[in-house]
């Protein structure tokens, strides 16, 4: 195997993208050749505009993961950052103030906006960030349209009793802590798919779902029109990684979201939500499913809807464990 596709959130894809990676140069991946190449197909509708700036939270968590500079600690943005811009803008009283934009992040955010405005497509200007980061895989937006998920929350001040907020005011200023009453993505479905994406994955030889957010990671690129489709019709084996351990988010929030769609939260339910593509329902997208070992009793229900499912070890604690995690998920699906 030779070409492998994932579709990819920001940190539970990063992280995973890392394992992969490091599995796939050590030759530690049943099958699958040391040169093979790794094509990531990333979200884009967290994306936003901020203070005039294009900021793509989940293509820059990848690209700084992979290039190694991101701050370890927090797992997103610049290593070793400053934060004399967001001071000064407080200082003018420069709303919103909750988002943390460092001062070399920053700079990514001014040459992407430079080049965006310039007429670039995001692909392109995807390309040309990483040109310096080198992540070692092909990094793809899932489209280079204005995409953008947006959160309805309960607002008793409201004439509706609802307000729609940004993704991520809702999950930086607010930190998910009251519910998601509905999930919209604005424009995802006048969106098209970015050059190379549909080929990434009907050309490939192996297509993962990583551990990434279900509803606001994976789901919106599944959204993408065509995306889908090109999922169900490669000749490639889909195998999924369920970032649900224990009946939990691993890290993050990710619990909210899924609640928002009637999907209850454990990894069964997430792998039967995405469906089998050889199953009765219509839409399902994966030919295998691995839970973590506490979700061990979940492996039945899972196989009887048509998925080949195994419960291993789904902690992505160093580079060894996440690169054993994609190797399981090969062997599940070859
Ligand atoms: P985001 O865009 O930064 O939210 O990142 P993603 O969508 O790619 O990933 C977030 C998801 O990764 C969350 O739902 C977490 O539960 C999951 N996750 C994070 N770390 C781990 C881990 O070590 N193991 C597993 N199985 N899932 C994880
Ligand atoms: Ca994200």
């Amino acid at each position: 195997m030779k070409n492998i596709t994932v579709l990819s959130g920001g940190m539970g894809g990063a992280r995973f993208l890392q394992g992969l990676r490091h599995a796939v140069a050590h030759g530690t991946l049943p099958g699958v050749a040391a040169d093979a190449e790794i094509t990531v197909v990333a979200n884009t509708a967290d994306d936003l505009w901020m203070h005039g700036l294009k900021i793509c939270p989940d293509l820059d968590t990848v690209m700084y993961t992979l290039g190694d500079g991101i701050d370890l600690e927090r797992g997103w943005g610049r290593r070793d950052e400053s934060w004399s811009v967001k001071d000064e803008l407080a200082a003018y009283g420069v709303e919103p103030t909750w988002f943390g934009l460092g001062d070399r992040d920053i700079a990514t955010h001014l040459v992407r906006t430079q080049m965006l405005d310039a007429g670039y497509p995001l692909s392109a200007v995807t390309g040309a960030l990483c040109n310096r980061w080198r992540p070692g895989v092909r990094l793809l937006p899932m489209t280079d349209d204005r995409v953008e998920t947006h959160v309805a929350i309960a607002d008793p001040s409201a004439p509706s009793g609802r307000r729609v907020v940004h993704f991520q005011e809702y999950w930086v200023r607010l930190r998910a802590a009251v519910p998601a009453e509905a999930v919209v993505v604005v424009g995802l479905e006048e969106s098209t798919p970015a050059p190379g994406v549909l080929d990434a994955i009907t050309g490939a030889d192996l297509v993962f779902l990583p551990p990434s957010n279900p509803v606001v990671s994976v789901g919106t690129i599944l959204g993408v029109p065509g995306v889908r489709d090109a999922l169900r019709a490669t000749e490639a084996p889909v195998v999924g990684l369920s970032p649900i351990v224990g009946g939990t988010h691993v890290r993050g929030m990710a619990h909210q979201m899924l609640t928002s769609i009637g999907v209850e939260v454990t990894a069964g339910a997430v792998g039967l939500h995405y469906g089998s593509r050889a199953g009765a329902g219509a839409g399902g997208v994966l030919d295998g499913w691995l839970v973590d070992e506490q979700d061990a009793d979940q492996v039945d229900a899972v196989r009887a809807a048509g998925l080949a499912c195994a419960a291993v070890p789904l902690m992505m604690t160093d580079l060894d464990a996440t690169a054993a995690m994609a190797a399981a998920a090969v062997e599940l699906v070859r």
